[in-house]
């Protein structure tokens, strides 16, 4: 389908969209709008079957009906709404330069050509990283028109103002979808990243790449002993010894629940078995606290798999196996490290 094609039918679907906000009495707001849009694009055939039942069953579909369906079908998350938002901002900050291009008569060929591609972009499901790219694009645009145009300059180093500062924040929230929330450190969707970098880089390096899997031991134990919210000082405090014991091309991250994960580029297998050792002491050393109270609640140990990246593997083996070598770890008594081996059983210290 060309490009002409997929306007003429988005044209079509929100004409669609419109006639029937207006026939159900229905404001036009975003949300109201897209749940018909998507209904006749057909795109989500369970929205579709689900509103013909209701409008079957109930002969019309009323406000807070539609409020659920919009929260059950989309149900953005943090990203996409920042995304949405800078967006708008983005197109109406362009709108208001073209307008004031045309006002002042200048040609303003090149920078409609950036703000329709942009338009277009918008069509499409984008990433944080891809707006970050198009805003930056129509920011040196604008920048090269202030140039050309002086007498507008001053309107046109605001509005380049305004798209520095949105990419800003959206440098802020790619940061904050990659962090967990709990401990600060990356989240497992950054792992996930940083793990297919990783993997692609000891390709092209031709070097050595390990994983650390790390489970605290008995969690469920202390947690029901002690209580969740010293559970979760504690993730807290394995984050940052984690943290502590890594280098700068080191990344740990939050795995899931009290499971964390190290991705140790440039680094063999003998060497990771002696980081995570150095972590595992080093949990082990420290006295759970609660200072206010004046309560000892003993110390926490570790379990920990290491396993070394074979050049050219889905990222996702390389997890596996160093999951493999941590239930090695539990199994033969915890507080340990194991290394994955023919025989994944042997203790590696
Ligand atoms: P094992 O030594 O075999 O790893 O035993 P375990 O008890 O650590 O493992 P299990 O998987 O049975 O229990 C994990 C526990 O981790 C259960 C859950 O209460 C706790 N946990 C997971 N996420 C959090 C969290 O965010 N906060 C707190 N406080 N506890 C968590
Ligand atoms: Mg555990
Ligand atoms: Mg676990």
């Amino acid at each position: 389908m060309g490009l002409g094609d997929s306007l003429e039918w988005a044209s079509q679907l929100a004409a669609q969209a419109f006639e029937r906000l207006a026939k159900e009495r229905m404001p036009p707001s975003p949300e109201n709008y897209t749940l018909w849009y998507v209904y006749y694009s057909g795109e989500n055939p369970d929205l579709t079957r689900t509103v013909d039942v209701i409008i079957r069953e109930e002969g019309k579909i009323s406000p807070s009906k539609f409020e659920d369906l919009f929260r059950r079908f989309f149900s953005f998350d943090a990203e996409a709404q920042v995304v949405r938002e800078a967006g708008e901002r983005t197109q109406s900050a362009l709108t208001r330069v073209l307008d004031m291009l045309s006002a002042a008569g200048a040609d303003a060929g090149r920078y409609k050509d950036a703000l329709s591609e942009f338009r277009i972009g918008l069509d499409e499901p984008v990433t944080i990283d891809q707006m970050r790219v198009m805003i930056g694009e129509i920011a040196a645009e604008t920048r090269v028109i202030a140039d050309e145009h002086a007498k507008l300059q001053g309107h046109l180093s605001e509005t380049s103002k305004q798209l520095a500062a949105m990419r800003a924040r959206l440098q802020t929230a790619r940061r904050e979808a990659m962090t967990d929330g709990l401990t600060g450190i990356n989240n497992r969707k950054a792992f996930d990243e940083t793990l297919a970098v990783a993997a692609q880089d000891a390709v092209h390096q031709n070097e050595p790449m390990c994983l650390l899997m790390v489970d605290i031991d008995h969690f469920k134990k202390f947690n029901d002993t002690h209580g969740h919210l010293v559970g979760d000082h504690v993730l807290k405090l394995v984050a940052r010894v984690l943290t502590e014991c890594i280098k700068g091309r080191d990344t740990a991250a939050r795995y899931g629940g009290e499971e964390f994960g190290i991705i140790l580029p440039q680094t063999s297998l003998t060497n990771a078995v002696v980081v995570a050792n150095h972590i595992r002491t080093t949990v082990g050393s420290r006295q759970i606290i609660n200072r206010a109270r004046n309560e000892n609640f003993g110390n926490i140990t570790l379990s920990i798999g290491a396993a070394q990246y074979r050049q050219g593997e889905p990222p996702a083996d390389l997890v596996q196996r160093a999951d493999a070598a941590l239930y090695s770890a539990k199994r033969t008594g915890r507080n340990r490290v194991c290394a994955e081996s023919a025989e994944t059983d042997r203790p590696a210290s």
